[in-house]
């Protein structure tokens, strides 16, 4: 039997590797459009590459995805962050945890992981081929035996099984050749993003972090919590990143143009914030306003507030007046900021959309209209928020891509010590 995998990424690796050692007799061919293999893997995670997250529940680690976390819990359950720590550790590379849970190469350099991985695929004796890249995919007919790839320059392969491993794009034309499969696909949108806010003065407070805020993404009923950073552009940081992701499909329907509603004391309600200011007000009565902040924001931020509910900041704290007092309330609690524009953040951008589940097991990761055929990786409709699950999603996928693509139907779901 001949296996071609499609794309040289994270999830092609995984497939091929998985397929070699799951079935020794199978033939593997792993096709690379360019003149690199792993190039994400290497510039990933600042060039330390953020491999997984250290999470092993899966009923957990569904939460981190927007799109396609429900129908990966089974998934993980045969081959999930534990099985990726055991697998690099097979290979030699120890991941160590941060204290927000992101999992790294002991290394601190993501050369150990790409290394790791062309070993196991050379070792697996995966046959590699650069400047590859495949134009389009006729399913077995009566003209052919199994599957015709059809490759850019011109030339044909054939395969008894294919594995499409292709990665993300933000371009619709980018799936035309699999929606020609009769694969349905989920229009594809950047998510993981920074906003821009060009007519906001918070600007100048640029890399002054909050930690926590409440930001609400007003319109899609979404709201997310943690540290938030200003940015010369506008506002960054995990619960900006976290925001995009979740609402990816509505900023994009709405241009990029909406409002978020932010708590600066991360979702603290407004009688408790009133208490707080009210006995603050008795016991620092002396005090100005610029030194009488109960909540320990950063004090350029405390300032910021001041003048935005036009309070001075020399006035005496004691003789706030209660208008004022309820400005600053509701700046606190329920301040607003014009969203106008994207960035992308830090380039880690992944996206969203992609070959539709509804035809794809999600065990197997085989396609429902095409028998023989399978996907694994960010092609999916299936995208994390920041913190390892992008590639998390793409190990496990590959690994259980591969692992049926080896195996006669009917054993494809057996865990296997040696395969990823
Ligand atoms: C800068 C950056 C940093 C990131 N850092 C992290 C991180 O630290 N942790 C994390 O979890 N996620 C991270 N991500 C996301 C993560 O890299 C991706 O989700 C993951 O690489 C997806 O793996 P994949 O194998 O599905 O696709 P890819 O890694 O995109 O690989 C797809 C491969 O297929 C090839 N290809 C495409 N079309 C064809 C074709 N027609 N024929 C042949 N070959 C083809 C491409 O050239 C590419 O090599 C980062 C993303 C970026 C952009």
């Amino acid at each position: 039997m001949h296996v071609v995998v499609i794309g040289g990424g994270a999830a092609g690796f995984f497939a091929s590797i998985a397929i070699r050692e799951c079935n020794p007799a199978v033939r593997v061919t792993l096709l690379e459009k360019s003149d690199k293999v792993l190039s994400k893997v290497r510039i990933s995670g600042g060039g330390r590459c953020n491999v997984t997250h250290a999470c092993p529940e899966p009923n957990k680690l569904v939460h981190h995805y927007p799109r396609g976390g429900k129908a990966l819990r089974k998934a993980f359950a045969l081959f999930g962050p534990k099985e990726t720590i055991a697998w690099f550790k097979r290979e030699g590379v120890e991941l160590k945890t941060e204290a927000d849970g992101r999992m790294f190469p002991v290394s601190d350099d993501s050369a150990s992981v790409v290394d790791a991985l062309l070993l196991a695929a050379e070792r697996a004796r995966v046959e590699l081929r650069f400047h590859a890249a495949v134009r389009s995919i006729h399913p077995p007919s009566l003209a052919h035996q199994g599957f015709l790839l059809t490759l850019a320059d011109g030339s044909e392969m054939h395969a008894d099984r294919v594995v499409i491993t292709t990665g993300g794009n933000a371009k619709p034309a980018a799936y035309d050749w699999l929606a020609a499969l009769g694969q349905d696909i989920i229009s594809p949108v950047p998510s993981l993003f920074t906003f821009n806010m060009p007519d906001e003065p918070i600007r100048a407070l640029m890399g002054v972090v909050v930690d926590p805020v409440r930001v609400r993404l007003l319109g899609a009923g979404l709201e997310s919590t943690g540290p938030l950073l200003i940015t010369h552009w506008g506002m960054s940081g995990p619960a900006i990143l976290k925001l995009s992701a979740w609402g990816a499909r509505f900023a994009h329907e709405a241009g990029y143009s909406f409002t978020i509603q932010v708590n600066w004391l991360g979702g603290m309600n407004e009688q408790v914030v009133r208490e707080r200011l009210i006995t603050n007000a008795e016991d620092l009565s002396r005090k100005n306003a610029i030194n009488a902040d109960p909540f320990h924001l950063p004090k350029r931020h405390w300032a910021f507030l001041l003048e935005k509910a036009a309070i001075p900041p020399d006035m005496p704290w004691g003789q706030l007046p209660h208008r004022d007092r309820n400005r600053l309330i509701d700046l606190l609690t329920n301040d607003r900021y014009q969203v106008s524009g994207k960035t992308t953040f830090k380039d880690e951008f992944v996206t969203a959309g992609g070959v539709d589940l509804a035809q794809v097991d999600h065990l197997t990761f085989e396609s429902k209209v095409i028998p023989g055929l399978y996907f694994a990786g960010e092609v999916l409709d299936i995208d994390g928020v920041t913190g390892g699950f992008n590639f998390q999603a793409a190990w496990t996928t590959g690994a259980l891509a591969g692992r049926a693509a080896a195996t006669d139907r009917g054993q494809r779901t057996k865990r296997t010590d040696r395969t990823p």
